[in-house]
Protein backbone atom coordinates (compact mmCIF):
# COMPACT_ATOMS: atom_id res chain seq x y z
CA UNK A 1 0.00 0.00 0.00
CA UNK A 2 1.38 3.58 -0.58
CA UNK A 3 1.28 6.09 2.44
CA UNK A 4 -1.28 7.99 0.96
CA UNK A 5 -3.79 4.93 0.78
CA UNK A 6 -2.55 3.55 4.33
CA UNK A 7 -3.64 7.26 5.68
CA UNK A 8 -7.02 6.57 3.80
CA UNK A 9 -7.80 3.52 5.86
CA UNK A 10 -6.08 4.23 9.15
CA UNK A 11 -6.25 7.84 9.92
CA UNK A 12 -9.67 9.32 10.74
CA UNK A 13 -11.49 11.34 8.40
CA UNK A 14 -11.51 14.66 9.70
CA UNK A 15 -9.07 15.91 7.22
CA UNK A 16 -9.70 16.42 3.54
CA UNK A 17 -6.25 16.44 2.21
CA UNK A 18 -3.83 17.69 -0.89
CA UNK A 19 -3.18 15.00 -3.07
CA UNK A 20 0.86 15.44 -2.29
CA UNK A 21 2.76 13.21 0.57
CA UNK A 22 5.58 16.21 1.76
CA UNK A 23 9.04 14.34 2.41
CA UNK A 24 11.40 17.40 2.97
CA UNK A 25 12.53 20.38 2.38
CA UNK A 26 14.76 23.29 2.50
CA UNK A 27 13.66 27.03 3.94
CA UNK A 28 10.76 27.89 1.44
CA UNK A 29 11.42 24.94 -0.80
CA UNK A 30 9.40 21.68 0.24
CA UNK A 31 9.70 18.32 -2.12
CA UNK A 32 6.91 15.93 -2.69
CA UNK A 33 7.09 11.56 -2.30
CA UNK A 34 8.12 11.33 -6.43
CA UNK A 35 10.87 14.77 -5.67
CA UNK A 36 8.65 17.58 -6.96
CA UNK A 37 9.79 20.81 -5.65
CA UNK A 38 6.98 24.03 -4.29
CA UNK A 39 7.53 27.09 -3.05
CA UNK A 40 5.54 26.51 0.04
CA UNK A 41 3.50 29.62 0.87
CA UNK A 42 1.49 28.25 3.87
CA UNK A 43 3.86 27.00 5.81
CA UNK A 44 2.10 24.45 7.55
CA UNK A 45 -1.02 26.86 8.45
CA UNK A 46 1.62 29.78 10.11
CA UNK A 47 3.42 27.18 11.64
CA UNK A 48 7.08 27.01 10.02
CA UNK A 49 7.65 30.49 10.63
CA UNK A 50 11.17 30.52 9.31
CA UNK A 51 10.37 27.69 6.49
CA UNK A 52 11.46 24.01 6.48
CA UNK A 53 14.79 22.57 8.08
CA UNK A 54 16.34 25.81 9.19
CA UNK A 55 19.63 25.10 10.71
CA UNK A 56 19.48 27.48 13.78
CA UNK A 57 16.44 26.28 15.01
CA UNK A 58 17.27 22.76 14.43
CA UNK A 59 20.71 23.18 16.20
CA UNK A 60 18.56 24.88 18.95
CA UNK A 61 16.37 22.04 19.25
CA UNK A 62 18.60 19.25 19.12
CA UNK A 63 20.95 20.03 21.44
CA UNK A 64 18.05 20.85 23.65
CA UNK A 65 17.03 16.71 22.81
CA UNK A 66 20.80 15.87 23.63
CA UNK A 67 20.38 17.64 27.28
CA UNK A 68 16.60 15.90 28.60
CA UNK A 69 13.75 16.04 26.62
CA UNK A 70 10.94 16.17 29.21
CA UNK A 71 10.76 17.08 32.64
CA UNK A 72 6.58 18.04 33.64
CA UNK A 73 6.22 21.21 35.58
CA UNK A 74 6.85 19.38 39.21
CA UNK A 75 10.61 20.93 38.27
CA UNK A 76 12.20 23.80 36.55
CA UNK A 77 13.34 23.92 33.40
CA UNK A 78 15.51 26.47 32.13
CA UNK A 79 14.28 26.87 28.35
CA UNK A 80 10.56 27.35 30.06
CA UNK A 81 11.82 30.03 32.38
CA UNK A 82 13.31 31.91 29.90
CA UNK A 83 10.97 31.76 27.06
CA UNK A 84 8.50 33.32 29.53
CA UNK A 85 11.07 35.57 30.62
CA UNK A 86 11.43 36.89 26.55
CA UNK A 87 7.83 36.68 26.24
CA UNK A 88 6.97 39.33 28.79
CA UNK A 89 10.00 41.46 28.01
CA UNK A 90 9.13 41.90 24.85
CA UNK A 91 4.99 42.00 25.29
CA UNK A 92 4.99 44.47 28.88
CA UNK A 93 3.19 41.36 29.68
CA UNK A 94 3.85 39.95 33.33
CA UNK A 95 3.51 36.24 33.53
CA UNK A 96 3.14 33.35 30.35
CA UNK A 97 0.94 30.14 31.24
CA UNK A 98 2.01 27.04 28.77
CA UNK A 99 -0.03 24.74 26.65
CA UNK A 100 0.41 22.84 23.64
CA UNK A 101 -1.99 24.70 21.25
CA UNK A 102 -3.67 27.28 20.18
CA UNK A 103 -7.11 25.24 21.46
CA UNK A 104 -5.49 25.06 24.59
CA UNK A 105 -3.78 28.64 25.78
CA UNK A 106 -7.59 29.71 24.81
CA UNK A 107 -9.47 27.63 26.99
CA UNK A 108 -6.80 29.23 29.79
CA UNK A 109 -7.95 32.30 28.47
CA UNK A 110 -11.75 31.60 29.47
CA UNK A 111 -10.40 30.15 32.64
CA UNK A 112 -9.00 33.66 33.50
CA UNK A 113 -11.73 35.42 32.39
CA UNK A 114 -13.88 33.57 34.80
CA UNK A 115 -11.68 33.95 37.29
CA UNK A 116 -11.79 37.47 37.27
CA UNK A 117 -15.56 37.55 36.74
CA UNK A 118 -16.15 35.41 39.73
CA UNK A 119 -13.66 37.76 41.57
CA UNK A 120 -15.12 41.15 40.60
CA UNK A 121 -18.67 40.87 40.22
CA UNK A 122 -19.87 37.23 41.63
CA UNK A 123 -20.04 33.82 40.21
CA UNK A 124 -22.68 34.34 37.70
CA UNK A 125 -20.68 36.92 35.74
CA UNK A 126 -19.22 34.42 33.10
CA UNK A 127 -20.06 35.32 30.12
CA UNK A 128 -17.41 36.05 27.39
CA UNK A 129 -18.02 37.74 24.16
CA UNK A 130 -16.54 37.13 21.19
CA UNK A 131 -16.88 38.18 17.53
CA UNK A 132 -19.13 36.58 14.74
CA UNK A 133 -17.32 34.84 12.05
CA UNK A 134 -14.28 34.26 14.31
CA UNK A 135 -12.02 31.17 15.16
CA UNK A 136 -10.99 30.06 18.60
CA UNK A 137 -10.18 26.56 18.55
CA UNK A 138 -11.79 22.82 18.25
CA UNK A 139 -12.05 21.76 22.16
CA UNK A 140 -15.69 21.96 22.93
CA UNK A 141 -15.17 25.30 24.91
CA UNK A 142 -12.97 26.96 22.07
CA UNK A 143 -15.89 25.87 19.98
CA UNK A 144 -18.59 27.54 21.76
CA UNK A 145 -16.35 30.81 22.01
CA UNK A 146 -15.89 30.45 17.93
CA UNK A 147 -18.44 32.82 16.31
CA UNK A 148 -19.21 30.34 12.93
CA UNK A 149 -22.58 28.29 13.61
CA UNK A 150 -21.08 25.78 10.88
CA UNK A 151 -18.31 24.27 13.75
CA UNK A 152 -21.15 23.74 16.62
CA UNK A 153 -22.91 21.48 14.37
CA UNK A 154 -23.06 17.88 15.68
CA UNK A 155 -21.76 18.75 18.72
CA UNK A 156 -24.53 20.46 20.58
CA UNK A 157 -24.73 21.06 23.63
CA UNK A 158 -22.12 24.14 23.28
CA UNK A 159 -20.02 25.53 26.82
CA UNK A 160 -22.44 28.22 28.32
CA UNK A 161 -21.54 31.56 28.28
CA UNK A 162 -20.69 32.50 25.05
CA UNK A 163 -22.56 35.57 23.08
CA UNK A 164 -21.21 36.65 19.56
CA UNK A 165 -20.84 40.60 18.47
CA UNK A 166 -20.90 41.90 15.02
CA UNK A 167 -17.21 42.31 14.08
CA UNK A 168 -16.50 46.46 13.99
CA UNK A 169 -19.69 47.14 15.02
CA UNK A 170 -18.97 49.09 18.42
CA UNK A 171 -22.80 49.19 19.24
CA UNK A 172 -23.53 45.68 19.13
CA UNK A 173 -20.80 44.82 21.33
CA UNK A 174 -21.97 47.49 23.87
CA UNK A 175 -25.71 46.19 23.64
CA UNK A 176 -24.14 42.70 24.45
CA UNK A 177 -22.01 44.12 27.21
CA UNK A 178 -25.15 46.04 28.85
CA UNK A 179 -27.57 42.84 28.49
CA UNK A 180 -25.28 39.65 29.81
CA UNK A 181 -23.40 39.41 33.08
CA UNK A 182 -19.98 39.38 31.17
CA UNK A 183 -16.62 38.92 32.65
CA UNK A 184 -14.13 39.10 29.39
CA UNK A 185 -14.26 39.99 25.58
CA UNK A 186 -11.99 37.95 23.51
CA UNK A 187 -11.25 38.60 19.95
CA UNK A 188 -8.25 38.10 17.08
CA UNK A 189 -7.40 41.24 15.43
CA UNK A 190 -7.01 39.54 11.57
CA UNK A 191 -9.62 36.92 11.70
CA UNK A 192 -7.65 34.46 9.96
CA UNK A 193 -9.91 31.18 9.77
CA UNK A 194 -12.74 33.72 9.34
CA UNK A 195 -11.18 34.70 5.76
CA UNK A 196 -8.14 36.94 6.92
CA UNK A 197 -10.03 40.06 7.71
CA UNK A 198 -8.27 42.96 9.77
CA UNK A 199 -10.44 44.35 12.62
CA UNK A 200 -10.76 48.52 12.51
CA UNK A 201 -8.14 50.20 14.58
CA UNK A 202 -11.02 52.18 16.14
CA UNK A 203 -13.41 49.40 16.81
CA UNK A 204 -10.86 47.86 18.60
CA UNK A 205 -9.84 51.28 20.37
CA UNK A 206 -13.30 51.30 21.21
CA UNK A 207 -13.44 48.04 22.55
CA UNK A 208 -10.49 48.19 24.64
CA UNK A 209 -12.55 51.59 26.27
CA UNK A 210 -15.47 49.55 27.07
CA UNK A 211 -13.26 46.33 28.45
CA UNK A 212 -11.91 48.88 30.56
CA UNK A 213 -15.05 50.87 32.00
CA UNK A 214 -16.78 47.50 32.73
CA UNK A 215 -14.02 45.74 34.07
CA UNK A 216 -13.83 42.92 31.50
CA UNK A 217 -10.62 41.30 30.54
CA UNK A 218 -9.47 42.04 27.04
CA UNK A 219 -8.13 38.99 25.57
CA UNK A 220 -6.55 38.91 22.06
CA UNK A 221 -6.08 35.73 20.30
CA UNK A 222 -2.88 35.77 18.54
CA UNK A 223 -2.35 31.92 17.71
CA UNK A 224 -2.12 33.16 13.90
CA UNK A 225 -1.47 36.89 14.23
CA UNK A 226 1.66 36.32 16.61
CA UNK A 227 4.99 35.40 16.35
CA UNK A 228 5.76 37.79 14.09
CA UNK A 229 3.23 37.28 11.22
CA UNK A 230 1.31 40.53 10.79
CA UNK A 231 4.68 42.46 10.44
CA UNK A 232 5.47 43.54 14.48
CA UNK A 233 5.77 40.73 17.04
CA UNK A 234 2.13 40.41 17.99
CA UNK A 235 -0.34 41.95 16.13
CA UNK A 236 -1.71 44.34 19.27
CA UNK A 237 1.40 46.20 18.95
CA UNK A 238 -0.17 47.62 15.89
CA UNK A 239 -3.82 48.43 17.26
CA UNK A 240 -2.59 50.67 19.90
CA UNK A 241 -4.08 48.72 23.04
CA UNK A 242 -2.45 47.01 25.67
CA UNK A 243 -4.87 43.36 26.33
CA UNK A 244 -5.16 41.67 29.33
CA UNK A 245 -4.55 38.32 27.81
CA UNK A 246 -3.00 37.25 24.84
CA UNK A 247 -3.04 33.45 23.74
CA UNK A 248 -0.19 32.35 20.65
CA UNK A 249 0.60 29.16 19.57
CA UNK A 250 1.00 28.39 15.79
CA UNK A 251 4.21 29.70 14.99
CA UNK A 252 5.69 30.26 18.46
CA UNK A 253 7.47 26.39 17.87
CA UNK A 254 8.59 26.61 14.69
CA UNK A 255 7.44 23.52 13.76
CA UNK A 256 6.67 21.85 17.51
CA UNK A 257 3.58 22.28 19.42
CA UNK A 258 3.19 24.87 21.79
CA UNK A 259 0.99 27.57 22.95
CA UNK A 260 1.45 30.33 25.75
CA UNK A 261 -1.23 32.46 27.17
CA UNK A 262 0.55 35.58 28.81
CA UNK A 263 -1.33 37.64 31.69
CA UNK A 264 -1.27 41.24 32.14
CA UNK A 265 -1.09 42.89 35.05
CA UNK A 266 -5.17 42.31 35.62
CA UNK A 267 -5.02 38.72 35.09
CA UNK A 268 -1.59 37.62 36.41
CA UNK A 269 -2.69 37.68 40.52
CA UNK A 270 -5.75 35.40 39.38
CA UNK A 271 -4.13 31.74 39.06
CA UNK A 272 -3.01 30.07 42.40
CA UNK A 273 -1.77 26.37 42.46
CA UNK A 274 -3.44 23.85 41.37
CA UNK A 275 -5.93 25.89 39.23
CA UNK A 276 -4.50 25.06 35.62
CA UNK A 277 -1.51 22.80 34.48
CA UNK A 278 -0.43 20.53 31.50
CA UNK A 279 1.81 17.94 31.32
CA UNK A 280 3.59 18.48 28.42
CA UNK A 281 3.21 22.47 28.65
CA UNK A 282 6.74 24.23 28.73
CA UNK A 283 8.46 21.49 27.59
CA UNK A 284 12.36 21.81 27.40
CA UNK A 285 12.68 20.69 23.69
CA UNK A 286 9.30 23.10 22.58
CA UNK A 287 10.48 26.17 24.95
CA UNK A 288 14.15 25.83 23.24
CA UNK A 289 12.69 25.97 19.53
CA UNK A 290 10.38 28.55 20.64
CA UNK A 291 13.24 30.56 22.12
CA UNK A 292 15.10 30.58 18.52
CA UNK A 293 12.38 31.52 16.86
CA UNK A 294 11.88 34.45 18.82
CA UNK A 295 15.53 35.17 19.03
CA UNK A 296 14.94 35.73 15.54
CA UNK A 297 12.18 38.23 15.39
CA UNK A 298 13.93 41.16 15.12
CA UNK A 299 13.71 44.81 13.80
CA UNK A 300 15.17 43.75 10.68
CA UNK A 301 13.56 40.82 10.29
CA UNK A 302 10.09 42.78 10.95
CA UNK A 303 10.90 45.53 8.44
CA UNK A 304 11.35 42.37 5.89
CA UNK A 305 8.29 40.77 6.54
CA UNK A 306 6.38 44.58 5.86
CA UNK A 307 8.20 44.58 2.84
CA UNK A 308 7.70 41.79 1.67
CA UNK A 309 3.65 42.01 2.82
CA UNK A 310 3.99 45.27 0.44
CA UNK A 311 4.96 43.75 -2.49
CA UNK A 312 2.35 40.94 -1.96
CA UNK A 313 -0.32 43.62 -2.03
CA UNK A 314 1.04 46.05 -4.98
CA UNK A 315 1.83 42.90 -6.76
CA UNK A 316 -2.05 41.52 -6.51
CA UNK A 317 -4.03 44.22 -5.78
CA UNK A 318 -6.87 45.07 -8.47
CA UNK A 319 -4.82 42.20 -10.67
CA UNK A 320 -6.24 40.34 -13.28
CA UNK A 321 -9.11 37.84 -11.54
CA UNK A 322 -8.49 39.35 -8.02
CA UNK A 323 -11.40 40.79 -6.87
CA UNK A 324 -9.90 42.28 -3.18
CA UNK A 325 -7.13 41.22 -1.21
CA UNK A 326 -7.28 41.60 2.83
CA UNK A 327 -5.02 40.91 5.43
CA UNK A 328 -1.87 42.09 7.54
CA UNK A 329 1.87 41.42 6.78
CA UNK A 330 2.35 38.31 5.52
CA UNK A 331 -1.32 37.12 6.47
CA UNK A 332 -3.21 37.60 3.28
CA UNK A 333 -6.12 36.46 1.99
CA UNK A 334 -7.29 36.74 -1.69
CA UNK A 335 -11.04 36.98 -3.15
CA UNK A 336 -10.68 35.34 -6.61
CA UNK A 337 -13.08 35.58 -9.47
CA UNK A 338 -12.16 31.63 -9.97
CA UNK A 339 -12.98 28.93 -7.17
CA UNK A 340 -10.32 29.19 -4.75
CA UNK A 341 -10.04 25.42 -4.70
CA UNK A 342 -9.07 25.45 -7.90
CA UNK A 343 -6.42 28.35 -7.73
CA UNK A 344 -4.63 26.07 -5.06
CA UNK A 345 -5.24 22.95 -7.54
CA UNK A 346 -3.56 24.41 -10.49
CA UNK A 347 -0.64 26.31 -8.21
CA UNK A 348 0.13 23.31 -6.53
CA UNK A 349 0.03 21.73 -10.38
CA UNK A 350 2.92 24.61 -10.70
CA UNK A 351 4.94 24.08 -8.00
CA UNK A 352 3.14 26.59 -5.39
CA UNK A 353 1.63 26.03 -2.14
CA UNK A 354 -1.46 27.98 -1.30
CA UNK A 355 -4.33 27.14 1.26
CA UNK A 356 -7.91 28.48 1.64
CA UNK A 357 -9.44 30.42 4.50
CA UNK A 358 -13.44 30.19 3.66
CA UNK A 359 -13.60 31.11 -0.18
CA UNK A 360 -10.40 32.93 -0.37
CA UNK A 361 -6.79 31.92 -1.42
CA UNK A 362 -4.51 32.38 2.14
CA UNK A 363 -1.13 32.98 2.25
CA UNK A 364 0.93 32.46 4.91
CA UNK A 365 4.94 32.39 3.96
CA UNK A 366 7.97 32.10 5.78
CA UNK A 367 8.91 35.45 7.29
CA UNK A 368 12.52 34.60 6.16
CA UNK A 369 11.41 34.06 2.37
CA UNK A 370 13.88 34.73 0.15
CA UNK A 371 12.13 37.73 -2.12
CA UNK A 372 13.25 36.03 -5.54
CA UNK A 373 11.20 32.99 -4.35
CA UNK A 374 8.43 35.45 -3.11
CA UNK A 375 8.26 36.91 -6.33
CA UNK A 376 8.24 33.65 -8.70
CA UNK A 377 5.60 32.17 -7.00
CA UNK A 378 3.63 35.46 -6.48
CA UNK A 379 3.92 35.31 -10.51
CA UNK A 380 2.50 32.08 -10.71
CA UNK A 381 -0.23 32.62 -8.65
CA UNK A 382 -1.16 36.08 -10.75
CA UNK A 383 -0.86 33.70 -13.76
CA UNK A 384 -3.54 31.09 -12.22
CA UNK A 385 -6.14 33.80 -10.50
CA UNK A 386 -5.96 35.85 -14.10
CA UNK A 387 -7.17 32.16 -16.40
C1 LIG B 1 -5.37 27.87 14.60
C2 LIG B 1 -6.08 28.75 15.53
C3 LIG B 1 -6.56 28.28 16.76
C4 LIG B 1 -6.46 26.82 17.16
O1 LIG B 1 -5.14 26.41 17.32
P1 LIG B 1 -4.81 24.84 17.47
O2 LIG B 1 -3.31 24.83 17.72
O3 LIG B 1 -5.20 24.18 16.19
O4 LIG B 1 -5.57 24.35 18.63
C5 LIG B 1 -7.15 29.19 17.63
N1 LIG B 1 -7.27 30.48 17.29
C6 LIG B 1 -6.84 30.97 16.11
C7 LIG B 1 -6.99 32.42 15.81
C8 LIG B 1 -6.24 30.12 15.19
O5 LIG B 1 -5.82 30.60 14.01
Amino acid sequence: MTIKEIDKQYIAPTYARFNVQLVGGKGSRVWDENGKEYIDLGTGIAVNAFGVADEKWQQAVTAQLGKIQHTSNLYYNEPCALLAQTLCQRTGMKKVFFSNSGAEANECAIKLARKHGELTKGKAYYTIITLKNSFHGRTITTLSATGQDVFHEHFTPMTDGFVHATANDIEDMTALVKTHKCCGIFLELVQGEGGVMPLDKAFVKEVEKLAKENDLLLMIDEVQTGNGRTGSLYAFEQFDIMPDVITTAKGLGGGLPIGATMLGERAETLFAPGLNGSTFGGNPVCSAGALSVLSRIDDELLSSVREKSAYIFDALKGAKGVKSVSGLGLMIGIESERDAGEVIKDCQDRGVLVIKAKNKVRLLPALNIPFEELKTAINILKEELAK
